[in-house]
């Protein structure tokens, strides 16, 4: 079964072909975000246009929400033009071979699980911690996704009652703590001012600002495992991203969960796959609902 997948972001829409995992005939273009729905109607079109005769089924995995078959977003002004565009139906008009649609980190969720034994590892957890902390839930082993698309929203979940307010509305979520956005704000505004890079590798230095600022991200996600652990009863939890992948980080995080008693660890692994998660594991998971 050969697979059309595409991943679709806020700034780019990746496509490619998707095989047993191995990925081909790789295309990316920009998302026409402000352009709105009819551009991106075409540009959805010239894309499975391109690929026509060598797919069997299309599996997306997109930013946001997928309502129905609706793209949306906890804050729907952040998509812009493309701010409840008919994914599914715009691509069905193109195309009458099934369709598959997942939220980005969903799918990457299911990138990093495909190879636990459902037995020993039944529920599990995927956090990417980025820009913003997104993620992804298997319980019984499968994807947790119906009714309206939102689990694994959990950067949305509480971290600090008194924090920052979030870019969803809400004050003190775990994205508004730990996510690269919420370092950077705070890394901006220091006397010798500099990007979450930098941050990482003054921390790396030792330098107790930096130690400080990137502590305050591990803990809340530290927090936000503990709090999945305890109510879904996670066997194991896999962290990406590109603060949750910076050297040290997870070490830290690690730290902060063995402080914590015993029932709330888990154990916790760096993702596997990089940039292709969401293509690879929207292939997967809509493979196996056909
Ligand atoms: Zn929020």
């Amino acid at each position: 079964m050969r697979c059309l997948a595409f991943d679709i972001g806020g700034t780019k829409i990746a496509t490619a072909l998707v095989e047993q995992n191995q990925i081909s005939a790789r295309k990316q273009i920009a998302t026409p975000q402000a352009e709105g729905a009819e551009a991106m109607h075409h540009a959805l079109g010239e894309l499975i246009q391109a690929y026509q005769g060598q797919f069997d089924y299309v599996a997306v995995a997109s930013t946001g929400i997928i309502n129905n078959g609706v793209l949306t977003a906890l804050n729907p002004k952040n998509l812009g033009g493309l701010a409840e565009f008919p994914l599914k139906q715009s691509l069905a008009r193109h195309t009458d071979k099934p369709i598959g649609l997942l939220n980005d980190a969903q799918a990457a969720t299911c990138a990093e699980y495909q190879h636990e034994d459902p037995q020993a590892v039944p529920n599990f957890a995927f956090i990417t911690v980025s820009t913003g902390v997104g993620g992804g839930i298997i319980l019984n082993g499968k994807l947790l996704t119906e009714p309206h698309g939102v689990a694994g929203h959990f950067g949305h979940s509480l971290a600090d009652p008194n924090g920052a307010i979030c870019g969803c509305g809400r004050q003190g979520c775990v994205e508004a703590v730990a996510s690269g956005r919420a370092i950077e704000a705070v890394s901006s505004q220091w006397e010798n001012p500099c990007d979450p890079k930098t941050v990482f590798e003054r921390f790396r230095q030792g330098d107790p600002q930096a130690v400080g600022l990137v502590e305050k991200s591990a803990k809340a996600i530290a927090n936000l495992i503990a709090d999945l652990r305890i109510s879904l009863d996670l066997q194991k939890v896999v962290i990406g991203g590109s603060v949750g992948l910076a050297g040290g980080y997870l070490p830290l995080v690690q730290q902060f969960l063995n402080a914590m008693p015993t029932f709330y660890h888990c154990e916790l692994a760096p993702a596997q796959f990089g940039q292709d998660a969401g293509l690879i594991g929207t292939a997967y998971w809509t493979k196996q609902q056909l």
